[in-house]
């Protein structure tokens, strides 16, 4: 039996062994798969979202790489991320005292906590503290409070929306403590290289550092993604901590030194992701 993914024009098709869970939320369709390569999978009105597989590589980076980019990160707040991997990947690091997160739909962490128990062990962190509603308004109720805030996000169509929209950053900008650093789901720079454009504008308008990072992720259509990590303090490129002994053992994607190649793109796509402050 075979899935196939079909969005942006184009898709993935996967060979799978079970149909483990359809649910329809307020918000979107909800469908879980056992695979027969990629472990367990989960889309989200058709659209592959992480698969057991590689789901490593997109949440270390999303989590690791702004995260290092911080002296000292305290509070973070997670956007999204309903399956939670990326709190699993915040919750690694001792210096973080609290970590809030705001996901719109409840049914996905239900889901999560039902069948992908490796992301929703996420969830059991005590310093995690889940706040259900729209990030886009949820952010505007917080004022200097983050060292950190990371955009885990569907793609720009449905709720996902505005969190791509300058309001939004302008929003994370005033919700930072000085010196803090935000990381977002920035796409393909194959698939919609016209919203990698359109992002990085903003963040370039926003923040005075920012850059566009390559994540190999092979269960993403064009088997790739990108985190747009930005910041007012310093060049979010080039991490300012390294992983000590105890959290490098736990990771299996993010060194500093893909931190600092990741901001490096090809040559085709230099001048869409280029730092509009880069002169
Ligand atoms: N890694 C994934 C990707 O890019 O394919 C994203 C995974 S995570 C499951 C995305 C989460 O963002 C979903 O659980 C979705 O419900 C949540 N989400 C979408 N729009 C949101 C919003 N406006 N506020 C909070 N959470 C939102």
């Amino acid at each position: 039996m075979w899935i196939k993914e079909a969005a942006n024009g184009l898709g993935l098709t996967v060979e799978v062994t079970k149909h483990l869970c359809h649910r329809v939320s307020p918000f979107q369709t909800i469908d879980i798969y056992d695979t027969v390569k990629t472990g367990r999978m989960m889309l989200l009105d058709g659209v592959i979202q992480l698969s057991e597989w590689d789901e490593f590589c997109y949440q270390e980076m999303m989590a690791h790489v702004p995260l290092m980019a911080h002296p000292a990160p305290e509070n973070v707040l997670v956007i999204g991320g309903g399956d939670g991997g990326v709190l699993r990947e915040v919750a690694k690091h001792s210096c973080v005292r609290r970590i809030d997160q705001c996901e719109i739909d409840e049914a996905v962490i239900q889901c999560s906590k039902e069948f992908l128990p490796s992301m929703a062990c996420g969830y059991d962190d005590p310093r995690v503290h889940t706040f259900i509603g729209d990030g886009s308004e949820f952010i505007r109720e917080h004022e200097a409070e983050y060292d950190v805030i990371i955009v885990d996000s569907t793609d720009p169509a449905g709720p996902g929306e505005p969190l791509f929209g300058e309001d939004f950053y302008r929003a994370m900008k005033r919700a930072l403590r000085p010196g803090g650093v935000i990381a977002s789901q920035s796409e393909s720079i194959f698939l919609l290289p016209e919203i990698v454009r359109r992002l990085l504008k903003i963040a370039g308008t926003v923040f005075t550092h920012y850059g566009y990072g390559s994540i190999l992720v092979p269960t993403y259509p064009t088997g790739m993604i990108g985190v747009c990590a930005a910041s007012d303090a310093r060049d979010v490129r080039v991490p300012v901590r390294e992983p000590d002994a105890e959290l490098s053992a736990k990771l299996r994607y993010y060194t500093p030194e893909i931190h600092r190649s990741c901001f490096t793109a090809p040559k085709f796509a230099l001048a869409m992701t280029k730092g509009l402050n880069d002169e």
